[in-house]
């Protein structure tokens, strides 16, 4: 998205969805702006001011420039932020720039790579929407999901990649002589000798009133170690009933936490491991609620307060609640890759280097006298890194780590290619 422009002054309506999509594009990149509604004084003032009538809502008022009925996509095209690649071909290409895809991105280009990326929506991923990151590597007042990965784009594009955002990936695949063709949803076609496919995953939201906002502030999706830090005392809900909800009820409960097991289904045993269960069932700190839902939320000066749970009898109990944890999965974001015939398990992650071996026989179809290495996909010189990769560990630090091994493996695959 270039470099951070001033604060931005943005006149629309807050309940408008356009306006919302706006507003969080720009969060998610990290660019500051004010925003006014319509018909405050303020707001209109500035609409008057611009000469601006309410068909031209949002108003984005960038310095003497006015853009009317903006959206991400005619601000990223006036601030010059969707230029074409500048070749057919690169070395390495990567799909997607969440933090996997951006630390890729960095990697090769700072190994002197010709890298390409291709990003649907704007850089960050998930970690784009994460208020603040407590848990990574080096910041021990946490940061801000959109400014690390503002940070990492700059830092890419400094080293020489070329960041094609708002451009998804539709089409490509494998290449009969190697590496990798890509077609972009705007038809743009490059190929690439070795690709990083990292689309990670959406995780499934919870559609209750007022839980977005509260993001962050009380409200999480997923859950791990690091979180129960400090939990001692506080009250702890986590809907879901999979091992990361039942990982997440042990280790708060570790922590001394009291926990609350907000489950749709009729027992914990369907998606869970049996020692989870039998071991929530031993805790005395974890309550388990079957054949229950979160109905709302409540917040208390910007922070999560209070959650109704709804049980099948329609009973409903208002319950204190310091944080939220919503471990209801995620879906990988590999539908095109699927369809190109790259493997994945059952649930659509790929599979990668020893997850490809059966019974430790290499499949039938790999073509090298040498096993997949640790991050390759099926098809040799193609690696997965992050969310999107089987196994792989859900954290920022975890696709960060994948995609900067996952450029060092496929630079092994390069010297294959071309041996000195
Ligand atoms: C609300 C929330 C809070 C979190 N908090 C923390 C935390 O505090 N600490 C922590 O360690 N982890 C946290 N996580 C998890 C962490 O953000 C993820 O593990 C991490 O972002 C995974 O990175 P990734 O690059 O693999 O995937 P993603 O972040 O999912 O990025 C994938 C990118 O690929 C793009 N993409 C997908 N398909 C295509 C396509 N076809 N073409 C082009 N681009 C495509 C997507 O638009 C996206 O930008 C949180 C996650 C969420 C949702």
């Amino acid at each position: 998205m270039g470099g951070k422009r001033p604060t931005l002054l943005v006149v629309g309506r807050r309940l408008d969805p356009g306006d919302h999509e706006l507003r969080d594009s720009l969060t998610r990149a990290a660019q500051p702006y004010e925003f006014y509604e319509a018909d405050s004084a303020e707001g209109r003032a500035l609409l008057d001011r611009h000469g601006v009538t309410d068909d031209g809502l949002p108003v984005v008022v960038d310095g003497e420039q006015t853009y009317e009925n903006a959206t991400i996509v005619t601000l990223a095209q006036a601030w010059n932020a969707l230029t074409p690649p500048t070749r057919s071909h690169y070395d390495l290409a990567i799909v997607g720039a969440g933090p996997a895809g951006l630390a890729a991105a960095v990697y090769g280009a700072s190994d002197g790579l010709s890298t390409i990326v291709f990003e649907r929506d704007i850089p960050g991923g998930q970690a784009g929407h994460t208020s603040m990151i407590e848990n990574f590597f080096g910041f021990p007042g946490g940061i801000e999901g959109a400014s690390l990965a503002r940070l990492a784009a700059r830092q890419a594009e400094s080293f020489g990649a070329e960041l094609q955002v708002l451009r998804g990936i539709k089409g490509g695949g494998a290449r009969p002589e190697g590496g990798m063709r890509i077609l972009s949803t705007d038809d743009i076609e490059v190929t690439a000798d070795v690709a990083v496919v990292a689309p990670g995953i959406e995780w499934r939201r919870l559609e209750v009133d007022g839980i977005e906002e509260l993001l962050g502030r009380g409200v999480y999706y997923g859950a791990g170690r690091s979180e129960s830090v400090g939990a001692a005392g506080k009250q702890v809900v986590i809907v879901g009933a999979g091992n990361s909800a039942g990982q997440a009820a042990m280790n708060f409960a570790d922590a001394r936490a009291a926990v609350t097991m907000v489950v749709r289904g009729q027992s914990l045993g369907k998606s869970m491991s049996a020692y989870l269960v039998r071991r929530i069932e031993q805790t005395p700190l974890i309550d388990v609620r079957l054949r229950s839902r979160i109905g709302a939320v409540e917040e208390a000066e910007g922070s999560l307060r209070s959650i109704a749970i709804e049980d099948g009898g329609g009973s409903v109990e208002r319950h204190a609640a310091d944080q939220l944890f919503l471990c209801i999965g995620g879906q990988p974001q590999t539908g095109w890759a699927t369809k190109k015939g790259f493997d994945t398990d059952p649930a659509g992650y790929l599979l990668t280097g020893p997850d490809l071996l059966k019974d430790g026989a290499r499949p039938a179809y790999w073509p090298l006298e040498r096993d997949p290495l640790a991050l390759e996909t099926c098809v040799p010189g193609i690696f997965a890194a992050g969310d999107a990769r089987h196994g792989s560990t859900k954290r920022v630090a975890a696709a960060v780590g994948e995609g900067a091994m996952a450029v060092a493996l496929a630079e092994r695959r390069l010297e294959e290619l071309a041996p000195a």
